[in-house]
Formats: C-alpha cells, structure tokens, sequence
C-alpha cells in the first residue's frame, strides 16, 4: 500500500472545477516529482493534502487523499493538525514565509522538537545541531545562535528543510523548494534533501515547474497542465518518452551543453487562467498536434505500454 494515494481528486469552486480528477501515489523512500508551469495545479494539489486549501468557499467534489489509510479528505482540522509538522512536513519556496525574523534558527528548530517528539531543552539544541551538521552547514552550534537575516538564501532554506526533518515526518511536501535560490546553490539543497529523505525511509513529494529537478531528483513524476493530469510515469520512462505533447514541450524547453545559439524552444501561450480553461484538451490552444476532437471531447487518461498514463487523444504511446 502507499503511504499517499490521491485517487481521481476534484475541487472546485463554484461552478469552476480547479483540479479535475487528480490521481497519484508515492510510497515510502521515493520521490514523486509533480510538474508543470505557474497556475498548472501543482501547489493547489500540495494544499489539499496538507488540508490547507485556501478557499473559502472551494470544497473537494470529489475523490480520496489516503495518506497511511487514514482518508484525509474527511478528517477534522484537529486531527489534520496532529498530522502536519509531525507526520506531513511542508517546505515552502520562500524559506522567510516559514521563519521567524526574531527568533533564533536555533530555537525555532529547537521548538519543533520540543512540541512534536517532547525533547527537553537540552536534548532538542543537541539534535538541531546534528541536524544542522547532517545538512552540511559548518559550525552548526554556533548557527543556532544566529537570525535568519544573519543567513544566506541557501542557509535559511537548509535551516527549514531541518526544520521539516525535525520531527521525523513520513511524507516531506516541498513546494519548488530552491526557486528563490540562486542556481549554484539550488542543486546542492535538492541532492541533499532527496538523500536525507532516502536514508530516513520517508516519501517526498516535490513541486517544480523545472524538468531538470525531475531528471536530478525524483523517481516518478506527474506532469499537471490546468488542473488536470497530462501524463504521468516512472521518470527514466518520460525522458525516453513523452506521450503527451506537453511533456514533450517542457523537456523541449530544458537547455542542453552544446546547443545551436536561438534553438532552446518554449510553449508558445500561456497557462490560461481558472476562468478561461478551453473546453474538451485544455491543452488544445498550445497544442501543434490539435485536431477537431480535442476542441470537444475531453481526453480520459488511459494506460500507455510503457507502465504510465496519458489524456491525449492521438498519444502513440497508449496500449492497444
Ligand atoms: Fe494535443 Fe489533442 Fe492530445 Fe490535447 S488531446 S494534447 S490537443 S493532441
């Protein structure tokens, strides 16, 4: 059984369907890479499990979130905050969204320890500092002492991912966790949270816009275009091949060493907004293979012979 198994999940608000039959699962050890670009879904899919949606009037229509065989979409916030932080741990993109500014890094990993595994003071400063070293940060007694604008990006994001670790959660949900990161830095955190999630036998579920983190760091993926799954598979199988035009277009987009200058292609259009999704493939208006049936039907996702999934109509890939 999977530790998170989101089946054909839904959500909507008003009469506008935001995610439209979301299905994925990661088990424990893995990391599933969930991609696409800005207003795709992904942070949106990371919410709803972590029971955050920020919707007042949005409600789940349909669909199940299991996370350990407990169904999430039906728990209580109570019992939702018995889970986040000590069993579900989040990770934002902007590591200032999770830290206090007056309060010591130390103390507020300290704090996680205290309030979730009930250390003593003393107990708590001394697993921060391991935690701390284990994240390669030198010194690390001497960082605890420090305030988060005494850090670097880089060292604040290593300060929240010990934070996430802190209370030894099952599943880790990072949401483009190195985006406010300068490059030289962000696959030095992305190699080191994926190798502590592995060693400490957790799930990580990993929000990206970039295919490159994908390649880097995950073992399946889920490619979301307007709240919809496009495609979804082992991800050595999606390098190979893409089934849906969308994913091809994304891993189109990666730069290579040695390309021709003007050659790196982009998805012409953009994402559309919620109230503005195309009717039948919402991918249709961006798509170079589009034909009549894709402006009406809906494509359903279907099993390829490579072992993934795919919602196009004219996918080579599907199985006979
Ligand atoms: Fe393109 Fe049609 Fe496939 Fe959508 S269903 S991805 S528009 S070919």
């Amino acid at each position: 059984m999977s530790l998170l198994a989101v089946d054909n999940l839904s959500i909507s608000i008003g009469n506008v369907t935001l995610l439209d039959g979301i299905t994925f699962s990661v088990d424990k050890g893995k990391v599933l890479g969930i991609v696409g670009e800005s207003g795709s879904g992904k942070s949106l899919t990371a919410l709803s499990v972590m029971g955050l949606l920020p919707l007042s009037r949005g409600r789940i229509r349909s669909g199940s979130v299991i996370f350990d065989g407990i169904d999430l979409t039906g728990l209580r916030e109570a019992d939702y905050r018995k889970l986040r932080g000590n069993r579900i741990a989040f990770i934002a993109q902007n590591p200032m969204t999770s830290l206090d500014p007056v309060i010591s890094v130390g103390d507020q990993i300290d704090q996680v320890l205290r309030l979730h595994l009930k250390m003593t003071r003393k107990a708590a400063r001394q697993r921060s500092i391991e935690l701390l070293s284990q994240l390669r940060i030198p010194e690390a007694a001497e960082v605890c002492k420090l305030y988060p604008h005494q850090l670097s990006g880089g060292m604040k994001q290593r300060i929240v991912i010990a934070m996430a670790l802190a209370a030894d959660p099952d599943l880790i949900i990072a949401d483009e966790p190195t985006t406010a990161l300068d490059v030289t830095v962000q696959a030095q955190i992305i190699e080191l949270l994926v190798q502590l999630v592995r060693q400490r036998d957790m799930a990580l579920m990993l929000i990206t816009h970039d295919m490159g983190v994908i390649a880097q760091a995950c073992d399946d993926v889920v490619v979301l275009y307007a709240g919809r799954v496009a495609e979804s598979n082992e991800v050595g199988a999606i390098f190979r091949q893409q089934n849906h035009p969308y994913t091809q277009a994304l891993i189109g987009c990666i730069p290579r060493a040695g390309m021709a200058p003007g050659s790196l292609k982009g998805i012409p259009g953009s994402v559309p907004s919620v109230s503005s999704y195309a009717s039948g493939c919402r991918f249709h208006p961006r798509c170079p293979a589009a034909a009549d049936v894709c402006r009406t039907q809906t494509p359903q996702i279907t099993k390829t012979a490579d072992g993934g999934h795919v919602a196009c109509h004219f996918s080579a890939g599907v199985q006979g």
